[in-house]
């Protein structure tokens, strides 16, 4: 305690202390001592001392100073001593009390600190700086009593005086430059010599000015009689306000853009905030494009290679409420939304919502749980929802609407089934006869075929033909894959780690038994098989597109040329396989549709199924009709056949009926623990001890430790348990007692994934 507490008169006690959330991963918040000044409310930005440091955070609860010190949420001083609260960041409002709760819910059920779980929401750093004030000049005296005051005054400085008497508001450097026509030194001497005062512009510390969504420039299309019905319960949800989700369910180009596109505009002739959630943000130019057209404003874009400048003025923006429309990557759910007014979470199967690092959470799920926080309705829209959505539908905790019809002439593409073993494949070659006898024809026409194979680079494996070795990751326990075209020119054919970034060269030598030249691609990826296309077709213009082959304004590029018909063969990832409108398309071959089902992933055959139907849905999207053909080992399948026969029901009924049996999500719920350690003695003795002593519990059960799918990742062994309960079960709880009482050591590190995906 300081002298100045010691000697407070008791009335001052009434001062209040500040529990303040910092976003590091430390286990609780701490306290700060703030003065009645300050004005602190609950959520506000302050800058507190933290050891030497000086550190952000925001206050997290609020209590007089005599109520004693023990706090609620655990908080604790610094060091065991009182400090004061620095400054409160007054250029920003306080963070709202939806997203504080946020930051508790999250924190709490995906088992991480507080701190962590709002560092989400601070990714910003730039916006908690104040905006710097800029300053424009005024004439101290006018010309005259310059001159009367013994200055000598030139035409220039005479000119300069004038400009600056005529104006009505200071005038920046610059303009005054401009106006005056004189160069900077004449204003310098000027000012040096008194005559010029600096004052701040007026307006100049407040943000910029982001363009107010204008009724009258929306241009909405006539809609079907399908599209209304569906776009009129969007928008009563919307104008009645308050937490709802609807999933929107309509085959690809029915028009789902279309109708929550009127759900938006709805939230916007309100006056409030609209957040539409895309997988990729970084790669969809084209669609922020049709937001501008249908808005007639341009929506800030949100995603994680924004610079930090940009970041900051749309999160001041955001949290202002000036920022009305953002097109966001998942973590758009952690601005500080002031007033939202609907959440839209477009191709809301993606797995690419899930986050694996820091903080695993489920976008879509967030996404929900900010709905229902902040009272706001939120729309999931999909040609091929999740399962976890659909039940949900089912169960009446969501409304679904569906969309059965394209719009306008485009049908869905007849998809068949070619089946790799009566077509059996020559050696290095990956399209099947059934296959190319579709692409001539597509080609005759003067059309466009998109060879789909979800695999980036050259080859995914490098083998010895001596010897039999595999070229594999140094750090992980995962095969090279072989690159041979960058997109930062050719660099000849390179090894890469598609988990940790490792590159080498190809070596001549095999590593293991020296034979030299003897190191064999196996496999085809997109840039393999983008040669064979070539070979077979050498008259047709073949593009290979991935995204390590282009990105940002080159791959918007690439879009744009397929779009006007500038490529006939189109070898892609999945990169194309979503969203884009190629109305010259209309041929569809998947080249392996059995690749994403050798996965331990218990949504392999739910994933295959969205892929595959999204591939599908590229084909004849204008008037053109399309086929698709996927070739296949396993045509006999129950998925594959629902795929050709384009039942859904089928298989939705098929895959609820496999993961009930087998009491996977959405029918039970599981979490990952992943133990991992750069030895592996060590991995597994911890894994192998923890799995002993959990808790008891009669609903949760515990698998493993397994070596996880990865077992071996950036150098670090890893071990895997599972744990499996029903739906009630209460996961969360399980692991804290459990992890409560086996701490790790320190060279042993746990991650903790609720509801994983991947299994990784
Ligand atoms: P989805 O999101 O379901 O794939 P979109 O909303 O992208 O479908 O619609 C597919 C194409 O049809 C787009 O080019 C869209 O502009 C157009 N479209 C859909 N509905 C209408 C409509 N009612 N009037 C005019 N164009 C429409
Ligand atoms: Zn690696």
């Amino acid at each position: 305690m300081s002298k100045a507490d010691d000697n407070s008169p008791p009335g001052a006690a009434a001062s209040m202390l500040a529990d303040v959330l910092l976003p590091l991963k430390l286990p609780h918040p701490f306290t700060y001592r703030t003065s009645p000044e300050q004005m602190v409310q609950p959520g506000a930005f302050v800058r507190v001392p933290l050891g030497n440091r000086r550190e952000v955070g925001v206050v997290w609860r609020l209590r007089r100073a005599d109520a004693g010190s023990l706090s609620p949420n655990g908080a604790k001083a610094v060091q065991g001593r009182l400090k004061d609260i620095d400054e409160v960041l007054t250029h920003i409002p306080p963070l709202p009390t939806a997203q504080r709760q946020l930051v508790d819910w999250l924190a709490d059920y995906y088992i991480t600190t507080p701190g962590q779980a709002l560092k989400l929401f601070m990714g910003a750093r730039e916006a908690f700086r104040p905006p710097r004030a800029q300053t424009g000049w005024r004439a101290a005296m006018n010309a005259d009593e310059a001159r009367a005051a013994g200055h000598r005054i030139t035409p220039q400085r005479q000119r300069m005086l004038q400009t600056l008497a005529k104006a009505t508001a200071p005038l920046p450097t610059g303009e005054l430059m401009q106006r005056a026509e004189v160069g900077r030194s004449v204003i310098q001497g000027l000012a040096d010599a008194g005559l010029l005062r600096a004052e701040p512009l007026p307006g100049s510390a407040s943000e910029p000015r982001w363009p107010v969504p204008d009724p009258d420039g929306f241009a909405p299309p006539e809609l079907t009689g399908e599209q209304q019905a569906a776009a009129q319960a969007l928008r009563g949800a919307v104008r009645h306000g308050g937490f709802s989700v609807h999933l929107l369910d309509g085959i690809t180009g029915s028009g789902k853009t279309e109708v929550y596109f009127e759900a938006m505009e709805q939230a916007l002739l309100a006056g409030r905030q609209a957040l539409l959630l895309l997988p990729e943000i970084a790669l969809t130019a084209g669609f922020i494009e049709r937001v501008r057209q249908r808005f007639g404003i341009a929506p800030a874009q949100w995603h994680s290679d924004l610079p930090p400048a940009a970041r900051g003025r749309i999160w001041r923006g955001v949290a202002a409420g000036a920022v009305r429309i953002v097109v966001a990557a998942r973590s758009g759910l952690f601005l500080p939304w002031k007033d939202l007014g609907v959440i839209i979470v477009d191709e809301e199967h993606e797995a690419a919502y899930k986050q694996d690092s820091t903080v695993p959470y489920q976008g879509r799920d967030v996404a929900v749980m900010l709905g229902k926080l902040a009272e706001t309705p939120v729309v999931l829209a999909s040609a091929t929802p999740s399962l976890e959505s659909i039940v949900n539908a089912e169960r009446g905790r969501y409304a679904h609407i569906r969309l059965r019809q394209r719009y306008g002439p485009a049908t869905l593409p007849d998809i068949e089934l070619i089946d790799l073993r009566a077509h059996k494949l020559p050696p290095r070659q990956w399209i099947a006869e059934p296959l190319a006898h579709a692409v001539d024809a597509t080609l005759k026409r003067n059309e466009q075929a998109l060879l789909f194979l979800n695999r980036r680079g050259y080859a995914p494996l490098t083998l010895c033909r001596a010897c039999g070795h595999r070229l594999q990751c140094p750090q992980c326990a995962t095969w090279l894959v072989q690159h041979r075209r960058f997109a930062a020119g050719g660099q000849g054919e390179m090894l890469l780690c598609h988990h940790c970034g490792h590159v080498q060269p190809l070596p001549h030598a095999c590593p293991e038994c020296g034979a030299e030249g003897l190191l064999a691609p196996v496999g085809p990826g997109v840039e393999r098989l983008a040669e064979e296309a070539q070979a077979r077709w050498p008259q047709a213009r073949v593009l290979a597109l991935s995204s390590d082959l282009f990105s940002g304004m080159d791959l918007k590029k690439r879009m744009e040329e397929i779009a006007a018909g500038e490529h006939d063969i189109i070898i892609g990832t999945q990169l194309v396989a979503k969203g884009h409108h190629f109305p010259l398309l209309t041929l569809a071959g998947v080249i392996d549709a059995d690749l994403a089902l050798e996965t331990a992933d218990p949504r392999a055959g739910e994933r295959t199924w969205q892929l595959l139907a999204q591939v599908a849905g590229r084909a004849g999207r204008a008037e053109r009709p399309g086929r698709a053909l996927i070739q296949t080992h396993m045509p006999d399948t129950p998925l594959m056949q629902a795929l050709a026969a384009r039942d859904r029901e089928a298989f939705l009924q098929q895959e609820k009926a496999a993961r009930q049996a087998a009491g996977m999500p959405p029918f039970g719920r599981l979490a990952a623990i992943i133990i991992s350690a750069p030895s592996e003695e060590d991995a597994h003795a911890f894994a192998t001890a923890l799995a002993r002593f959990h808790p008891p519990s009669q609903l949760i059960e515990v698998l493993g430790p397994a070596p996880a799918p990865l077992a071996r990742l950036r150098g670090r062994y890893r071990y895997r348990l599972l744990l499996k309960g029903p739906r009630n079960a209460d996961l969360q709880g399980f692991i804290r007692v459990w992890l409560g009482q086996h701490k790790p050591p320190a060279n042993i590190r746990l991650d903790i994934d609720i509801d994983p995906y991947g299994f990784l």
